[in-house]
């Protein structure tokens, strides 16, 4: 099969050629191997070897042959495993993360580990310890965050479908940019099992895609109760490949009150052209208001860096990767932290460490909990009026490297509208709305449209989205050869 022809197949499309015989699994590993081989985004931190990529998926599977790659915070046996973090440096897990789990067992074969924002902690992929992953619409720009590495590489063509994660907005964020497909489930969809911890109340592993079918068979294979996690419940009845084409009867919410200033005249210009396209298949759109909205990003800063502080103290140079100093044990402490961590991940631990000491414990962690009911509770009276909440992904389009990164705040606003999602705990999609020029002009990036749900309704979400995407019929092709050298 022609090169072309291999590029441009979907997940589920390569699967069919491989079932019907049109293609060998071997040639399609052969072919994704020689694409990761060739990357020119920094999108990949490890990339397997066509041995040790075969050994990884099982025949016979559903998806079987298809390859896939791995957002470098799921562990994997004997596979290095950094969450792009110095600290982590030489770490080999002994185990094998659930999700990667079941990938292989499906028949994919990992590529690879993408790259992405230390720790999760980042909308740009400029906060890895090993460099800057870029956007392949345009390589002075950033591809989103966190799992930028996973969005690039699906976009840019080094991979047919992702692996990444998602506390704050890290699989739309970065998709919206990317122009690809990033779902992140109701929280407990999927198991956490080897999923290293960055906040454990928001973490949610989910599918970045060429499109929304590919983002269902994904689910289906992810999802499920792990005995491993605890928080894990699994979706009743699973995921189906959707079919809608209509949507009739469907009504969505947009929360006119949250989408104000800071948007990029592009971005809501595709906002409103897609809310035209919902009400041209039968969609009725309705204004709501999610009153504690705008206080998400306030709260969820003190929640998830709360979170991380707790989680991350367990790197201490004993027992992963990098030891800085043989000292004496408080030196090696205070050392291995100093220099394994980066700024951002300092920043996080200190703010967290502060929001948790006893005295303020009250003041802050306490009251974020409570802007956090607040906003479930908000989701949970507009879901009585309406199906879907819609937004745009992100306020912009992709930025420039270097653009946000000495204003951690405006860098935080990215999320402005995912966050509030995530504190709720409900499942989202963002798909490829079309193309628009940044503020200030330049070529066109693709722009992202949020769809959210009331928790574990992941199958309407998904039938909508792909009528949706239908009548966008968004090309991503311009993108898709530029990812290799
Ligand atoms: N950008 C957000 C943050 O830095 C969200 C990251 C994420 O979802 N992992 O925390």
């Amino acid at each position: 099969m022609a090169d072309m022809q291999l590029l441009a197949a979907s997940g589920a499309e390569t699967a069919a050629q491989i079932a019907a015989g049109e293609v060998s699994a071997d040639e399609v590993l052969d072919f994704w191997l020689s694409r990761a081989a060739n990357d020119r985004l920094n999108g990949y931190l490890w990339k397997s070897g066509p041995e040790s990529a075969r050994e990884g998926g099982a025949p016979g599977g559903p998806l079987s042959g298809v390859p896939i790659a791995i957002k470098d915070i799921f562990c994997t046996e004997g596979v290095p495993t950094t969450a792009a973090s110095r600290i982590l440096g030489g770490y080999v897990p002994p185990y094998t993360a659930t999700s990667v789990s079941k990938t292989a067992a499906a028949g994919m074969p990992m590529l690879g580990k993408t790259n992405m924002d230390e720790f999760a902690m980042g909308s740009s992929n400029e906060n890895s310890a090993y460099g800057a992953c870029l956007n392949p619409w345009d390589t002075e720009r950033v591809p989103g965050g966190s799992s930028g590495g996973s969005a690039a590489v699906v976009a840019g063509g080094l991979a047919p479908w992702a692996l990444g994660t998602d506390t704050g907005g890290s699989i739309r964020q970065p998709a919206g940019f990317c122009g690809i497909v990033g779902l992140k489930p109701t929280y407990g969809a999927i198991s956490r099992y080897g999923m290293i911890a960055f906040a454990s109340s928001l973490d949610q592993c989910g599918p970045l895609t060429r499109n929304v079918t590919d983002a269902a068979l994904l689910l289906e294979v992810l999802q499920g109760r792990d005995e491993m996690d605890t928080t894990s419940v699994g979706i009743e009845g699973g995921i189906k490949a959707p079919t809608a084409e209509r949507l009739d009867g469907m009504t969505f919410g947009v929360p006119r009150g949250l989408i104000g200033e800071g948007i990029e005249a592009g971005v809501l210009a595709r906002f409103e052209d897609t809310l035209i396209r919902i009400a041209e298949l039968g969609g009725e759109i309705v204004d709501i208001e999610l009153p504690h909205a705008g206080h998400a990003i306030s709260a969820y800063y003190v929640l998830a860096p709360a979170e991380a502080s707790t989680n991350l103290s367990r790197y201490d140079g004993v027992r992963y990767g990098l030891r800085s100093s043989d000292e004496d044990l408080l030196s090696m402490y205070e050392l291995t932290r100093e220099e394994g961590f980066g700024p951002e991940v300092k920043r996080r631990i200190m703010l967290g460490t502060y929001a948790l000491s006893s005295g303020y414990y009250d003041a802050y962690y306490g009251r974020a909990q409570k802007v956090r009911t607040r906003i479930v509770e908000d989701f949970d009276s507009a879901f009585a009026k309406v199906d879907f909440v819609v937004t745009p992904t992100s306020p912009t389009v992709a930025f420039r490297l270097g653009e946000k990164t000495a204003d951690p705040w405006t860098m935080y606003l990215s999320d402005v509208f995912t966050v509030p999602i995530s504190l709720a705990g409900i499942p989202a999609i963002s798909i490829p709305a079309g193309l628009a020029e940044p503020d200030g002009g330049g070529p066109e990036l693709p722009v992202g449209f949020q769809i959210a749900a009331p928790a574990f309704s992941e199958q309407k979400l998904i039938e909508a989205s792909h009528a949706l995407e239908q009548a966008i019929g968004f090309d991503g092709s311009a993108a898709l050869e530029g990812g290799a050298r």
